[in-house]
């Protein structure tokens, strides 16, 4: 099977029915590759016609696919499984060319997406019902859990292999067909993936890649064939998709942005907790969900961090994320790289101390700004309340361990939150209390994995299950309770 991209400035087609299918659009916009602002292939935005076309496929195919024995759709995984592994490399090089992040944290993303493929591959066991023998006098209940039908994913451009395979493989091997929308800026993973699916042996129009923006976005929300829709993107949209599918009587999961603190502690090992702050705020130049892009220095322990953290960033190495020794990579367009810069000139604006500025004009055509970090910050500044989403850590001071357990708990997101200490009390007392949905004690970056829920709460996520874990299989399936009697 060839690889999805074959040459430069390529018209990409959906990918609907187990074929490509060309859009009828003349909006079509450019992939570029943000390390150097070279034209990767070129997008075209689907209407409502082209993701109906998308629908019926998939509607049709669940009609084969939802009796294909549970067994067998697991069997699909297992292939999945290993085409992963056998391009792992290839994939990981096709993240950083159309998203551009590190080669390292472009395989990291394939590898946790083929951990979903794995857990989806127990889906026999995944999917086990239940049943409660008399019940009433000669009567039995049993409970059944049965594929949805038609369902939807769309997805963001910042991890565009493993944010995607969130859903698919569970959707997948739960018997459902499945359509994703991925981000206009990083519709190449998406056809790969698609192509693993197809030479693996997912049967026609299981696996659909509809292009597009709001008005296939839309078009989905509103499809009265599709059952379910997943939603992983910026607060805004996902308020929008949120309501709008809910309203048209969807179920929905919508995972948000964030803005996550981490805490440290006077006593915490800061050569530890320094680089540890620092690659979280700043690793896919702070384009991450998963970002602590606030650090919350507790009782005077703030000086020394500062220290560091400056040290850090003035050593770290700016280029292509092809190259393995560069730790800070390219923000995703030319408009986000300008829209991170007025943050840090409003941070400044706001009575911050800009002790670290990364912006310079980069001379081959990519969309670089360097680390950034801002100090003195204040919880009630724009900077430390609203996703940044680009290379900028704020460093806020307080007194103690409450003060920064109120910082947190008064931000709009509760997505991700960490803290550095030495003290197993005060570590007990952050995890009990803390208003975030994942943890870390001593770790920057508490990426949930496969076999749990991706847990985000309060303004980073609308819904009730969440992705991946058994929250994902519950998400994919509804369950039926069947009361049996047989009279002699
Ligand atoms: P985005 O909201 O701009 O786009 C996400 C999806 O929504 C894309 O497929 C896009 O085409 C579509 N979309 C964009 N604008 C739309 C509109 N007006 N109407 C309908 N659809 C629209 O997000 P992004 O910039 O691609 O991704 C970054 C955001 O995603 C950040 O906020 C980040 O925190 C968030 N994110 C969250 C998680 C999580 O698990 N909570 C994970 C990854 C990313």
């Amino acid at each position: 099977m060839s690889q999805t991209v074959t040459h430069e400035g390529q018209l990409l087609e959906n990918f609907v029915g187990g074929r490509g299918v060309a859009v009828e659009t003349d909006e079509i916009l450019d992939v570029l590759d943000p390390a150097n602002g070279e034209v990767l292939a070129r997008v075209p935005l689907s209407t409502t016609v082209d993701v109906d076309r998308a629908v019926q496929a998939a509607a049709a195919a669940y009609e084969i696919w939802r009796d294909v024995p549970v067994m067998e759709r697991a069997r699909l995984m297992f292939r999945v499984q290993q085409l992963c592994e056998q391009h792992l490399d290839e994939l990981g090089e096709l993240v950083v060319r159309e998203n551009g992040k590190s080669i390292g944290e472009g395989k990291g993303e394939v590898r946790r997406g083929i951990d979903v493929v794995e857990f989806a591959a127990g889906m026999p066991t995944l999917m086990l019902g239940g049943a409660l023998e008399q019940v009433s006098r000669g009567i039995d209940t049993e409970l059944f859990r049965h594929p949805l039908g038609v369902v939807a994913a769309i997805t963001p451009f910042n991890f565009p292999f493993m944010v995607p395979m969130w859903t698919a493989p569970i959707a997948i091997a739960a018997g459902n067909t499945y359509i994703l929308k991925p981000s206009q800026r990083t519709p190449l993973c998406a056809l790969r993936i698609a192509e693993i699916f197809q030479e693996a042996g997912c049967p026609d129009g299981v696996f659909n890649v509809v292009h597009g923006a709001a008005e296939a976005v839309n078009a989905i929300c509103d499809h009265p064939e599709i059952r379910a829709v997943s939603f992983v993107g910026s607060a805004p949209v996902a308020k929008h998709v949120y309501s709008r599918s809910a309203q048209a009587g969807k179920r929905v999961q919508a995972l948000a942005g964030a803005k996550n603190h981490i805490v440290v502690m006077p006593d915490a090992d800061l050569d530890l907790a320094a680089p540890g702050l620092f690659s979280s705020a700043m690793a896919n130049a702070g384009q991450r969900c998963l970002a602590g892009s606030v650090g919350v220095a507790v009782g005077g322990i703030g000086d020394e961090l500062a220290v560091r953290l400056e040290a850090i960033a003035k050593a770290s190495p700016i280029g292509s994320g092809l190259d393995p020794e560069n730790t800070i990579t390219p923000v995703t367009t030319a408009e986000a790289r300008d829209r991170i810069a007025g943050y840090i000139d409003l941070g400044v604006e706001e009575g911050a101390r800009l002790l670290v500025d990364g912006r310079f004009e980069s001379d081959n055509g990519g969309f670089f700004l360097g680390p950034t970090i801002l100090d003195d910050v204040r919880p009630d500044m724009k900077v430390a309340q609203e996703e940044i989403f680009g290379p900028v850590l704020s460093l806020e001071r307080v007194d103690s361990l409450d003060d920064a357990l109120e910082v947190i708990r008064k931000n709009e997101f509760g997505n991700a939150t960490a803290i550095f200490t030495r003290s197993g009390g005060v570590a007990r007392e952050f995890r009990r209390k803390v208003t975030a949905g994942m943890v870390g004690i001593n770790i920057p970056v508490p990426a949930a994995m496969a076999f749990f829920p991706f847990a985000g709460w309060k303004g980073s996520f609308f819904g009730d299950l969440h992705a991946t874990g058994m929250d994902g299989v519950h998400f994919f399936t509804e369950s039926k309770v069947v009361t049996t009697r047989w009279p002699d």
